[in-house]
């Protein structure tokens, strides 16, 4: 018999995916300019043109078989050196390349990370709305996924509720901010008495609670918000950054895990992460997008554009009566649906040719997450039905 964990795995649906190959057909049908599809969280703005630059330039003067063969399971020592030197100067900590594990993405960093922290009956925390993939990483790593509320309006930690989530089988607490998909950024406030509240449960059982940060959207922010980095927060912490959005590369594949140098057994946590992604298969990320990556730390592909499709969304949904989260980061905006039931909602939605995700997957009900990674054309085009969505509740 097969592993039935995994055919289950394998079939459950995706409401996202589902909803992506829903507007596949329907754009064959009635032509793409009449779909407005804001299901994916798949970059429009093309990567840096230093991106093609620096991948000609490696590819011009470097040892082809060097450059195109393995690395060392952790990745490249020159570029988890460069990583840990970005971190340093950025947010002044003190890692080094030995804190570094190159990976395929967040997916494979937050796998990793969880499979080298959890035993079998461990309890990983998350806040909602959280990324759903978490439950599946989770469960891979023999862990259960445990959801906790956030504050009504802002979607930022309800640390009392934090707090009665904490039991003695917590070993992980997972963050994202910028939010997927929420669009909040949590505040330096709001990290210091969530770090507080895990310092105290750790000193209480004797066992840390490990804090990972997911962190694909942290360039990803709007206003002015900053992010603070958890590592000057909290001693037992780990990042999981990728560089799919913030260089638009999701299908490069490209990410890495930062351990904080600071951490209680900071060598044996590395090990595990390193056993870990050796048991998955995860060795050796793309050793071209490695190298590339390593001359990009910091750069982004021009993100004004999501602000501005930002800020064009919220305005004109407001304006139709719809209540938006403002999103401070990343690039999804969170909207109240206009019937309890989210599903019904993008329901009625798609005869309106609007692909909207209901949230329930993300651990929220009444709520749709809108991908406005979209161009801003389709923002433009798409408001009509947006107001005709909204109108068709008033009769
Ligand atoms: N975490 C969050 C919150 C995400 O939104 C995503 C992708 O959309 C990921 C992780 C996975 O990112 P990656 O493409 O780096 O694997």
């Amino acid at each position: 018999m097969l592993n039935q964990r995994y055919v289950k795995l394998g079939k459950v649906r995706s409401v996202i995916r589902e909803l992506f190959e829903y507007g596949n057909v329907r754009k064959a049908q009635i032509g793409e300019n009449n779909v407005f599809d804001f299901s994916l969280g798949n970059p429009s703005v093309p990567p840096p043109a230093e991106l093609g630059e620096v991948l000609s330039e490696l590819i011009a003067n470097s040892d082809p078989v060097t450059l195109h063969g393995y690395t060392s399971a952790p990745g490249a020592a020159n570029v988890r050196r460069a990583v840990a030197d970005y971190i340093n100067n950025s947010f002044g900590n003190h890692v080094t390349a030995d804190d570094i594990y190159m990976t395929c993405g967040a997916a494979a960093a937050i796998t990793i990370t969880l499979c080298a922290l959890c035993n079998d009956g461990d309890e990983v925390i998350t806040f909602v709305p959280f990324f759903p993939e978490y439950s599946v990483f989770a469960a891979q790593a023999g862990a259960k996924l445990v959801a906790v509320n956030t504050c009504e309006g802002t979607f930022e930690p309800d640390i009392s509720a934090l707090e009665a989530a904490l039991t003695p089988k917590t070993k992980a607490v997972i963050i994202n901010s910028p939010n997927n998909p929420g669009g909040v950024v949590y505040s330096k406030n709001c990290i210091e008495r969530l770090c507080a509240a895990l310092a105290e449960h750790s000193e209480k059982t004797g066992s840390p609670v490990y804090l990972i940060s997911d962190e694909p959207y942290r360039e990803l922010v709007y206003d002015g918000a900053q992010v603070p980095y958890v590592m000057n927060f909290y001693k037992n912490s780990i990042v999981c950054y990728s560089f799919s959005k913030s260089l638009s590369v999701p299908g490069e594949r490209i990410g890495y895990i930062a351990v904080n140098s600071e951490a209680d057994e900071r060598g044996e946590i590395f090990a595990a992460v390193c056993g870990a992604g050796r048991a998955l298969g995860y060795v050796c990320a793309p050793s071209l997008l490695q190298q590339a990556c390593a001359k990009l730390l910091g750069k982004t592909s021009d993100i004004s554009a999501y602000a501005r499709n930002r800020d064009r969304l919220c305005a004109a949904l407001t304006g139709y009566g719809y209540e938006v989260v403002r999103p401070q980061g990343a690039f999804y905006l969170f909207v109240k649906s206009l019937e309890p039931d989210a599903n019904a909602f993008a329901e009625r939605a798609k005869q309106f040719e609007l692909l909207l995700v209901p949230g329930d997957d993300f651990g929220v009900k009444g709520y749709v997450r809108i991908a406005y990674c979209v161009s801003a054309d389709m923002i433009e085009r798409s408001l009509p039905a947006f107001r005709a969505l909204a109108e068709s509740y008033k009769k």
